[in-house]
């Protein structure tokens, strides 16, 4: 028995829109506030990550590549982290090559994103896997055993 009491016609809406607009929601928020706050913008980012592992819905890539896979921080350009291009090909002359390094600024991890676009990378390299979002979210959880339960 439950007090709810919907007047008739109206569906509710899919769980997956419901979820969708949770995940939008915690990455706004973590977005906006500023870095003194980020331990709340840390938790609303590691609650986005369970959420979406809960629920199974994958994180865009633009997401993604705005969260520090260490620490867990929101990754602000100029403000949270810094950019730069990196380029391992001999001289830089490759221009497929360029790879973009987001170094977190709290934890000093970092993040490469080639610059290239997939498709031009396909013409290239027809043979090589798509490994993206495989593993991305296994070493958040570490950070949750860390509490040492040894007191009295
Ligand atoms: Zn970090």
């Amino acid at each position: 028995m439950k007090g709810k009491s919907a007047g008739g016609g109206a569906k509710p809406p899919p769980p997956q829109q419901a979820i969708f607009s949770r995940l939008s929601f915690l990455h706004q928020a973590s977005s906006i506030l500023p870095p003194s706050s980020i331990g709340l913008s840390r938790y609303y980012t590691s609650h986005l990550l369970s959420v979406s592992k809960k629920s199974v819905q994958r994180l865009s890539p633009a997401v993604k590549h705005t969260i520090c896979k260490r620490c867990s921080s929101i990754l602000l350009p100029g403000i949270t982290s810094t950019t730069r291009v990196e380029n391992k090909s001999r001289g830089g002359r490759k221009r497929w090559a360029d790879v973009v390094v987001v170094t977190c600024g709290f934890c000093g991890g970092t993040k490469r994103f080639p610059t290239v676009n997939k498709e031009e990378m396909k013409e290239k390299k027809t043979k090589e896997k798509d490994t993206e979002g495989t593993e991305v979210l296994k070493d958040e959880e570490e950070g949750y055993k860390d509490a040492d339960m040894t007191g009295a």
